[in-house]
């Protein structure tokens, strides 16, 4: 543990947040969350986080102690600017340079150094979130180099040492269900396959193993593979 100092978790409540949450309260004495709402379709994800963080603090004390407020910022501007399949009503497809369509240029940009922000009037030198490269739909600003960078850019800019965490950068989802599951059992399992929302089209009427969601759009295909290796990975 990471003695006495306050951590910033981007949370969006979906699968990959939800597990860095649980990551967070696992090493910070104090933990604040962050959502941003810039007009995604799967919307859905930000009614999730409230149902997340009201259970999460059950699964563990000491988690109910270090877990502090939760801000949630609109970023609707975001959506305004952006013609991609995640802020348009429009097919999810490949673009013509290889990157899918739900890439939404300068999101995990604006949503960093929008945090960087919040954390610095709350005074968390940590800001944690769940972009992964291993996986991943070779969306830029998902990668370590990116965020390195980016850390180093926030720091200087705003004069401060902050610290961007990526706990989930080398693992692929697989590897993030086994974290949750080491970080709080099947009662973590439990709570993220049923509470949080990964589905590009906010899809939350049809149960899986894995969770709610289409089944079909990238997201859905994602966890519920990652899910099915974890699976077959306890099994054996
Ligand atoms: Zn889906």
């Amino acid at each position: 543990m990471i003695a006495d100092e306050k951590a910033l978790v981007l949370f969006s409540g979906g699968q990959d947040s939800a597990t860095c949450l649980a990551w967070a309260l696992e090493k910070f004495s104090a933990v604040e969350t962050v959502g941003f709402d810039y007009g995604q379709r799967h919307r859905i994800e930000l009614e999730c986080r409230s149902e997340l963080l009201a259970r999460i603090v059950e699964i563990n004390p000491t988690w109910k102690e270090r877990l502090g407020a939760d801000h949630t910022l609109d970023l609707s501007v975001l959506g305004q600017i952006s013609e991609t399949g995640l802020t348009r009503d429009a097919e999810i497809a490949l673009r013509e340079d290889g990157l899918p369509n739900t890439f939404v240029p300068g999101r995990n940009l604006l949503f960093f150094t929008l945090a960087a922000a919040l954390a610095f009037r709350r005074k968390a030198r940590h800001m944690i979130g769940g972009m992964c490269e291993t996986d991943y739909s070779g969306y830029p600003d998902c990668r370590d180099d990116t965020l390195k960078a980016l850390q180093v850019t926030l720091n200087l800019g705003m004069g401060s040492r902050s610290v961007i965490h990526t706990p989930l950068m080398w693992i692929d989802k697989a590897g993030t269900w086994a974290l949750a599951q080491d970080l709080g059992g099947d009662l973590l399992l439990d709570l993220i396959t049923e509470h949080s929302h990964t589905c590009y089209l906010g899809e939350r009427t049809v149960r899986h193993e894995w969770g709610y969601g289409c089944g079909t759009c990238p997201a859905c295909e994602l966890r519920a593979r990652g899910y099915e290796s974890f699976r077959e990975g306890t099994r054996s």
